[in-house]
């Protein structure tokens, strides 16, 4: 289609009049997207549904003219409340503004007046966990490595001033089944600037993975995402959650006291440096807890990948099999639950965390 404010250029700068040759070379170079005044449809081919997040349903799309595959998000706007429509605005905003390998990429949006669709390069090697538990052998310089570059994607959010708020398995996405390093952090949906450590208010996030401080209700900032990090590297190593508790009000008291432990069971082998890593993470009060960029210095991060080649999981493998079929599980159901956005940390969030001192 070409820009809508192209003037017709001068009849010296026409080199080809064969109108058969001015259309083929429209189709090479004008590749339509949202700003070519077609519709979603007219861009691009549904394919298949890739996941359901609570507010969303993502879509394999190929785009008709190029045929490349990518992931869209489709977003119902009847579905969105107000605080969800400037939520997920925020979320379009900060991932136009992020350009990191291990961050997804926000290709092309289009505003229709039924749905939105976020048009991201498509991650064809599943969520990070799936791939982790499919492994035969499993040992600590593999759960360094992605706790590695899960620091080093949060940092480079952190120095840009913006917090994730959501960070969990079911948004670390890999993008090819052939490699295992390509990871990328998915779902903005949450994610907030956060210029200071202590500008954000709204209590959202993931009951398992939420920080302490989100759950007093007190002004918190981008650390809240490293006790989330000190979650998924305890489930990393261990191959289950630190905080587990059937019943949400007990949950939020363990969190808000920082009270858990290292089995001796499946902890005992794991090297110190590692427990020291997760333990300075796991720190209830937000000023002591490690920033990315400290995560980065820890020297389990920087130790060596021969001695941690030697530090097997294998029997924590088995403990993560089982973890992570439950928590797919528990995905699917509540999916079909949640009602919006913001009740995202579950039904009754409120009633429980006022009775859980
Ligand atoms: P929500 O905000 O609704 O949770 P997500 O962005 O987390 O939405 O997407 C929901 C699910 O869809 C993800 O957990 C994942 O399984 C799948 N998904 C999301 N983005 C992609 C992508 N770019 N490529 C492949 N699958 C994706
Ligand atoms: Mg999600």
């Amino acid at each position: 289609m070409g820009c809508p404010h192209s003037v017709p250029r001068p009849a010296e700068d026409r080199i080809n009049d064969n109108p058969q040759d001015q259309r083929q070379e429209r189709v090479t170079n004008d590749i339509s997207d949202s700003h070519s005044g077609l519709s979603f449809n007219q861009v691009y081919r549904i394919e298949k549904t890739l996941g359901e997040g609570a507010f969303s349903v993502v879509k394999e799309c190929s785009h008709r003219q190029t045929r490349k595959h990518v992931a869209v998000k489709v977003v119902t706007k009847a579905k969105l409340s107000r605080e969800d429509d400037l939520a997920l605005k925020d979320e379009i905003s900060i991932l136009k503004s992020l350009d990191h390998n291990n961050i997804i990429k926000l290709n092309d949006v289009f505003y229709e007046p039924s749905h939105y669709y976020l048009v991201t390069e498509l991650m064809n090697g599943g969520e990070l966990f799936d791939r982790i538990v499919a492994k035969a052998y499993y040992n600590e310089k593999e759960a360094r490595d992605v706790c590695k570059i899960l620091f080093e994607a949060l940092n480079y959010c952190h120095q840009n001033g913006i917090a994730h708020r959501d960070l969990k398995p079911e948004n670390l996405l890999l993008v090819s089944k052939s490699n295992d390093r390509e990871i990328k952090i998915a779902d903005f949906g949450f994610a907030k600037k956060a210029p200071t450590s202590e500008c954000l208010l709204t209590q959202c996030g993931t009951p398992g993975y939420v920080a302490p401080e989100i759950l007093y209700g007190v002004p918190y900032g981008t650390k809240a995402d490293m006790w989330s990090l000190g979650v998924i590297t305890y489930i990393l190593l261990g191959g289950y959650p630190p905080f587990i508790e059937q019943n949400q009000r007990e949950l939020f008291k363990k969190i808000k006291k920082g009270q858990y432990e290292f089995h001796v069971e499946y902890w005992g082998d794991v090297s110190t440096d590692a427990k020291d890593l997760i333990s300075s993470l796991l720190t209830t009060e937000p000023r002591r807890r490690l920033s990315a960029v400290e995560a980065l210095n820890n020297p389990w991060i920087n130790g060596s990948s021969e001695l941690l080649e030697g530090k097997d999981l294998g029997a924590n493998l088995a403990e993560f099999k089982k973890f992570n079929a439950k928590r797919k599980l528990k995905h699917a159901v509540l999916t079909l639950i949640a009602t919006n956005k913001m009740t995202s940390l579950g039904y009754q969030f409120r009633s429980n965390l006022a009775s859980s001192p």
